[in-house]
């Protein structure tokens, strides 16, 4: 299992991601007051299908998370598509007999020019909500798991990107 997982890790990583590790699901965080941060401070709020009010609640990621023991967490800067190395890493994962696999991207979904708003996805394959589209606090999922996270000050700082694949 463990080989599996560290192949996971490996491919994250050639897909682009800075750094991919194996991590307890018991130190993935949840809070109310992320999708507030959503709604008040974010201006994708209600414009994609992956984002609140559309995407799961704390509540619900918090009760889907009682599910998994084991997940990979992918580490990107703003260059790297974290998105899509989920839904791949996700699929790929789901091949090797994870069937639960399940992945959390950044940020909202870029994948169609108007996103169908009210109706279904146009690409469920791909398309998945954000970690912090979940209710997840990533800052400090992201810490407890030895990650150097910080608030940005400035459009110039280079930032900090993450995605979770639930495996296990
Ligand atoms: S894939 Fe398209 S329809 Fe689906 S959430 Fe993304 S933008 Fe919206």
């Amino acid at each position: 299992m463990e080989k599996s997982f560290q192949s996971f890790c490996k491919f994250a990583k050639k897909m682009g991601a800075i750094s991919a590790k194996v991590i307890s699901v018991d130190t993935v965080v949840t809070a109310p007051w992320v999708r507030l941060k959503c709604q008040y401070g974010c201006d994708a709020y209600g414009e994609y299908l992956t984002c609140p009010p559309y995407s799961p609640t704390p509540e619900k990621t918090r009760e889907v998370l009682k599910h998994y023991r084991k997940a990979i967490l992918v580490h990107g800067d703003g260059y790297t598509d974290i998105s899509k190395i989920v839904a791949k890493l996700e699929r790929k994962a789901f091949l090797s007999g994870y069937h639960k696999a399940y992945g959390m991207g950044a940020g909202p979904c870029d994948l169609c020019n108007t996103c169908n708003v009210n109706k279904l996805c146009k690409k469920p394959y791909e398309a998945r909500p954000s970690m912090e589209a979940s209710g997840i606090d990533v800052f400090k999922t992201a810490r407890n798991n030895k990650f150097k996270i910080e608030v940005l000050k400035s459009p110039d700082c280079k930032g900090n990107y993450f995605g979770l694949v639930l495996i296990l």
